[in-house]
């Protein structure tokens, strides 16, 4: 074995359902970006809809539509587009399109009809300056939408933001930046169903920023998206568990190397990590491509089972202690595990059927 990433199935649907208890009676819009944060988009959105998601989000036209393609019939959100996006393929697979400027509706509404509108989700800056039209272009926006929408061209079905969680007051800020131009929008006639605004952060700290749907991503995966409370702490469960063997390469005495390096997933230049290896925590001396030299005392097996990162309150590292180690974000730990390591699905299993 070198490295395996092992997805835990049951952590997730346990996080959607403490997730959704948490923001109810708003709904849970699951961000499966960046292949599901690194643990795979198809088998996650699977397990996510049947624990109470009610609906998908996505960067990019293409993801939306390789979900709709598998058979996925929910509500899908993509929001991040270029001048070479296809818009068409996103209105004929029924893509929910965030919508920013002018000639992201004008692309829409030329690859819409009566048959088929398409749906638009009409996006407001809060703040974070990472596009969204200017309040200054918001009511020209909603108007031209609404006017689409008239002709039967499209179907305004949300308006939505992003928050910067630079701080609580910015965020507090955001909220209200975001319920005027929800009142200037009703003010020109456009009152859509989904109004959504937070992430995890605000999603789980700030009541007045749930509206209809909360875009849940890291939090979903089990990691705390705060710097003062961990996903356990939150009641969460680790989604994923990253794996390798003992390696029989030559070592020096009192270390023994591991099968996973920086190439599988292992952070490089951490201070003071820790894996587990048969039990026992032992510190990182050095990462390499392939593999990781570990302080490892000798009455280790060489069958001994080596955890990188996983379950917290199990001795195992989680992602969050790499994160800390590392200087960086738990989202970071996990959706930098490559492809190229092995993903093994662990699944919920199905209630028993009874008739
Ligand atoms: C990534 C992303 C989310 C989810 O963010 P988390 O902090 O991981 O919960 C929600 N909305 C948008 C627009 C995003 O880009």
């Amino acid at each position: 074995m070198s490295a395996l990433a092992i997805i835990d199935h049951a952590a997730l649907a346990h996080n959607v359902g403490v997730l959704s208890a948490r923001v109810a009676p708003a709904e849970v819009m699951l961000a499966v970006k960046a292949d599901a944060y690194g643990h795979g988009m198809h088998e996650i959105a699977s397990t996510a809809l049947a624990s109470g998601a009610s609906s998908l989000a996505v960067l990019e036209i293409p993801a939306a539509v390789a979900l709709r393609e598998s058979g996925v019939d929910c509500q899908l959100f993509a929001w991040l587009h270029g001048v070479g996006s296809d818009f068409e393929s996103a209105v004929s697979h029924r893509i929910d399109l965030g919508v920013s400027a002018l000639w992201q509706l004008e692309r829409i509404a030329r690859a819409s009809s009566r048959e088929t509108p398409g749906r638009v989700h009409l996006k407001i800056d809060t703040g974070l300056h990472r596009n969204g039209a200017l309040p200054e272009q918001w009511p020209e926006l909603v108007t031209a939408a609404r006017s689409l929408a008239e002709r039967g061209l499209v179907t305004i079905e949300g308006i939505w933001s992003h928050l910067a969680d630079a701080s609580p007051d910015d965020d507090a800020h955001a909220v209200d930046a975001y319920a005027a131009a929800l009142a200037i929008a009703d003010e020109l006639g456009v009152r859509p169903t989904m109004r959504h605004l937070a992430a995890s952060s605000a999603g789980w700290r700030e009541p007045r920023a749930r509206y209809d749907a909360v875009r849940f991503g890291i939090a979903a995966y089990g990691i705390s998206p705060f710097d003062d409370v961990t996903g356990q702490g939150m009641g969460l469960r680790a989604v994923m568990t990253l794996q390798c063997a003992v390696s029989t390469d030559e070592a020096p005495a009192g270390r023994r190397w591991i099968t996973a390096g920086y190439a599988d997933g292992v952070p490089l230049g951490a201070r003071d990590a820790e894996v587990s290896i048969g039990g026992e925590r032992c510190a990182v001396d050095s990462v390499e491509l392939a593999r990781t030299l570990t302080v490892v005392p000798d009455s280790i097996d060489d069958e001994a089972i080596v955890t990188v990162f996983g379950e917290p309150g199990t001795g195992v590292p989680s992602a969050e202690d790499w994160a800390r180690w590392s200087g960086t974000i738990g989202d970071e730990i996990v959706t930098g595990v490559p492809r190229r390591v092995e993903r093994r699905h662990d699944r919920v299993l199905s209630a028993p059927t009874t008739s």
